[in-house]
């Protein structure tokens, strides 16, 4: 039977980073620019801790600075936010990201939209949600950017292809349908109250599953010859798995991400991206080629 094509994350992701560093030298020889990328973590959170650090070494491989603020877990909001303020009034600090999730008493909501817009590098404040909205330039979230350069990896050209996305959050389904309706595909949004997921997943010419659930999306939802774009992060036992089964989702597809190595490692290249585009727009100076 047929064996789907395996996308390398890892690889691509990888090649991303060569080409931001290339863009990152020219910054600093041509400009005297040196992006700089503030992480604000709030309490004990070990994945968390994991991330960031992992963010802080990625980000100095790539010649950027990587600055870390650590806030204990019983932090008040207003503390949160002073120092969100004082990164956005700092002239060093290009990109600012608050490392979710944070503690029950604060509104992350509300953190989130104190970061200024252009060094929102989530690409998560009221304003870059609106831009993308709106097809206007602004920074696009990570998860959901690094997808769709997987996908077209695969298939260049994306316009009259029906893509189904599964999941509907802020942080990944909402901005991945309407970066793939930029592209103009056809796409529908499928989500917990949908009526016959398996249906409505067997008509996708792409499929992106954001879901959280371990292989919720079994082999015969693939149709033959589907890009499947599984976004989905759920650990096991010791295993992290996908949304998707991916044995079973193989012998349909004509390509599909793996998990782990799949869209994560294009979600930390994808923020260095933007951490560079923002370096970039904030002094006026056009989008480095990358
Ligand atoms: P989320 O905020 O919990 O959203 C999950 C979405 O899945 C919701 O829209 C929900 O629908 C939908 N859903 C839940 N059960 C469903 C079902 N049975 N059938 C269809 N849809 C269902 O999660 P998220 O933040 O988007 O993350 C999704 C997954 O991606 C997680 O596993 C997360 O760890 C992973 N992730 C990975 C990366 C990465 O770098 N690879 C980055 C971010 C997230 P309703 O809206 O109707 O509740």
């Amino acid at each position: 039977m047929a064996t789907a094509d395996i996308i390398d994350g890892k690889a691509i992701a990888e090649a991303l980073r060569a080409r931001i560093g290339g863009a990152t030298a020219e910054l600093a020889s041509r400009h005297r620019v040196v992006p700089g990328l503030a992480v604000v973590l709030v309490g004990d959170d070990p994945a968390s801790h994991v991330y960031v650090r992992n963010k802080g070494i990625a980000t100095k491989k790539a010649g950027m600075r990587s600055i870390e603020h650590r806030l204990a877990a019983d932090a008040r909001e207003a503390e949160i936010v002073a120092l969100v303020r004082r990164l956005n009034a700092d002239d060093a600090v290009d990109g600012v990201l608050v490392q979710m999730p944070l503690p029950p008493q604060i509104d992350a909501h509300r953190v989130i939209n104190e970061i200024d817009p252009a060094k929102d590098v989530d690409g998560l404040t009221e304003a870059n949600a609106g831009r993308l909205l709106l097809g206007v330039k602004g920074l696009e979230p990570c998860t959901p950017q690094g997808s769709v350069i997987l996908i077209k990896t695969i298939e260049k050209k994306l316009a009259g292809l029906h893509a189904v996305v599964i999941g509907r959050s802020i942080l990944v389904g909402k901005p991945l349908s309407l970066m793939l309706l930029a592209e103009n595909c056809t796409v529908t949004m499928a989500h917990s109250r949908t009526r016959d997921l398996a249906e409505t997943c067997r008509s996708a010419d792409i499929l992106c599953a954001a879901v959280g659930k371990a292989a919720l999306i079994k082999g015969d939802f693939v149709k033959s010859g589907a890009i499947v774009i599984d976004v989905g992060i759920n650990r096991v036992g010791e295993r992290l798995i996908g949304d998707v089964d991916f044995a079973g989702a193989a012998q349909r597809a004509r390509a599909i991400t793996p998990v782990p190595g799949g869209v994560g490692p294009m979600t930390i290249a994808c923020l260095l991206k933007n951490t560079v585009l923002a370096a970039a727009r904030r002094r006026g100076l056009p989008d480095p080629e990358i």
